[in-house]
C-alpha cells in the first residue's frame, strides 16, 4: 500500500510508517512512528578483544549513539559478546547492541543463546544468508532466534552484497519486456525486492511487521536518494538510512550529508548511520558527530549548542577569531555529557562568534549569546549581546576564557533555572 506523507509545521515531511522498539533495560529505543531520527554507529574493533570492544562502544554511546552495532562473525566472537554486554552494564551504559551477521548468522544465533540474549536486535543480510535452498533455511533460522529472544531484526540490503540469483532473475523477466528497464533501474528493484521480500518472509515466520527494520545502502548519492524514495513511499517497515561506504574526511562528511539531507528532508530515515572511513588515529566517534550535525542543521532534533561563526575575511588577519571559535565550540561539546543531564534544554541554546564589527554586533544579536571580536584596524574590545542587548566588552589577552565563563553563567542562570523548577 502507498505511504502516505505528512508534513510538520516546520515544513519538514513526517513519514506515517510503523515503529519498532530496540531496548537494553529499561532503555527503549523507539525507531519510526514520529519518533526522533535516531543515530546509529559501528566499531571497528576486533569483536573478541571484549574490553577494547566495550570501551569503544562507551565512547560511541557517550558521543550521542543511541545503538552501536558489533561485528559478529566467529565462534569467538559470538562468545564475547555477552562479557561486552556485561561490562557496559557495569560501566552504566544501557546503549543496545546491535549484533552484524553474515555467512554464518544462523550458526551462531543457534549455538550461542547467550550471544543471542545480550545482543537487542539483529541484522541480517538477505544477500549473505546462503544460497539456494539453504537460504530460506539459514534466513530462518535467524528470524527464529528472533522470535525466541523478541528481538527485532534489520533486513540489511547492501549493494555490494546483493543476492546475485535474485538479481539475474530479475535481469531475465526485464529482458522480455518490450520496454526494459535500464540495468541500474533493474538494479534498484533487486535491492528493494529482496529486504521488502525478506522482510514479508519474516512476517509470514510470525514476526511482527513493526519489528522489522529494513535498509537498502548504496554508495551513491542519486542511487541512494531513488531507492529510499521508493522505499518510503511502498512500505511502511521503519527505514534505516545510510549511505555505505561513504568514504575518508570531507568527501565521505558531505556526501552523506548531501543524500541523507534530502531523503529525512521528506521524511524518510528513522534512524541513520554515517558510514566514514577514519583517517589513521582519528576518532571512531567523528561518524556520531556528523550524523548529529546533520539532525541539527536540518533542525529535526539539538544534540549541542550551536555556534554560529563568520568565515573571516580580511578583516580578521590574526587567529584570535579563528582560535576562539575552536575554543568556544569545543568548550560546548566538552561539557554536553554534564550539561545535558544538569541543564536540560542546553542543547537549545545559540552562541555567535564573530570576526568584526560588520556582521559581529547584528549577527551576535540573533544568538542568545554573542560576541563580535575586533577585527584589523578596530579598537581592541569585544563588546559581548546577551539576548539581543549588548551588556558588557571584553579587553585583554582573556577574551576567551573571559567569554567561557560569561557563557557558562548565562547557562547556569537560564538552563539551571529549569531543572530546579522540574524537580520540584
Ligand atoms: S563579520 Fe567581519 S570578519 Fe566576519 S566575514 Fe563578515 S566582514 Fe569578515
Amino acid at each position: 500500500m502507498p505511504n502516505e506523507t505528512r508534513f510538520n509545521s516546520n515544513g519538514v515531511a513526517a513519514r506515517n510508517g510503523l515503529q519498532a522498539r530496540v531496548a537494553w533495560g529499561s532503555n527503549i529505543v523507539t525507531i519510526g512512528g514520529g519518533a526522533p531520527v535516531r543515530i546509529q554507529s559501528m566499531t571497528n574493533t576486533d569483536t573478541v578483544d571484549a574490553v577494547g570492544t566495550a570501551i569503544q562502544v562507551k565512547e560511541l554511546a557517550l558521543a550521542g549513539s543511541e545503538m552501536v552495532r558489533i561485528t559478529v562473525n566467529t565462534p569467538e566472537a559470538a562468545q564475547a559478546v555477552p562479557y561486552i554486554r556485561e561490562q557496559l552494564d557495569r560501566m552504566g551504559i544501557a546503549v543496545p547492541l546491535i549484533g552484524d551477521f553474515h555467512f554464518n548468522g544462523h550458526r551462531l544465533l543457534t549455538d550461542f543463546p547467550d550471544c543471542a540474549q545480550a545482543l537487542s536486535k539483529y541484522r541480517i543480510n538477505p544477500g549473505n544468508v546462503g544460497k539456494g535452498d539453504k537460504k530460506d533455511r539459514q534466513f530462518g533460522q535467524m528470524i527464529e532466534a528472533a522470535l525466541r529472544w523478541d528481538k527485532p531484526v534489520r533486513i540489511g540490503v547492501n549493494w555490494g552484497s546483493l543476492d546475485q540469483e535474485l538479481l539475474a532473475h530479475l535481469m531475465d523477466s526485464n529482458a522480455q519486456l518490450a520496454e526494459p528497464l535500464s540495468v541500474k533501474q533493474v538494479m534498484y528493484q533487486a535491492l528493494i525486492s529482496s529486504a521488502v521480500g525478506s522482510a514479508e518472509l519474516a512476517e509470514s515466520m510470525g514476526m511482527q511487521a513493526n519489528q522489522i527494520i529494513i535498509s537498502c545502502k548504496v554508495s551513491g548519492v542519486q542511487d541512494l536518494i531513488a531507492v529510499y524514495r521508493d522505499l518510503g513511499r511502498n512500505t511502511r517497515y521503519p527505514l534505516h538510512l545510510g549511505l555505505t561506504e561513504a568514504g575518508m574526511g570531507t568527501k565521505g562528511t558531505v556526501a552523506s550529508a548531501a543524500a541523507l539531507s534530502v531523503l529525512l528532508q521528506e521524511g524518510i530515515g528513522d534512524t541513520i548511520r554515517v558510514s566514514l572511513t577514519p583517517a589513521p588515529g582519528e576518532s571512531r566517534n567523528q561518524e556520531v558527530v556528523v550524523a548529529a550535525e546533520i539532525l541539527q542543521a536540518l533542525g529535526l532534533r539539538a544534540f549541542v549548542p550551536s555556534v554560529t561563526a563568520c568565515p573571516g575575511c580580511g578583516r580578521t588577519t590574526s587567529t584570535t577569531f579563528q582560535e576562539l571559535t575552536q575554543q568556544i565550540d569545543n568548550f560546548l561539546r566538552d561539557q554536553m555529557p554534564v550539561w545535558r543531564k544538569r541543564y536540560p534544554g542546553v542543547e537549545n541554546l545559540k552562541v555567535a562568534v564573530m570576526g568584526c564589527i560588520v556582521n559581529g554586533p547584528g549577527e551576535s544579536k540573533h544568538a542568545d549569546i554573542g560576541i563580535s571580536l575586533p577585527g584589523t584596524g578596530e579598537a581592541p574590545a569585544a563588546p559581548v549581546f546577551i539576548d539581543g542587548e549588548k551588556r558588557m566588552t571584553l579587553r585583554g589577552d582573556a577574551i576567551a576564557t573571559d567569554f567561557q565563563a560569561v557563557v557558562e553563567n548565562y547557562i547556569q542562570q537560564r538552563f539551571g533555572a529549569a531543572a530546579t523548577q522540574s524537580s520540584t
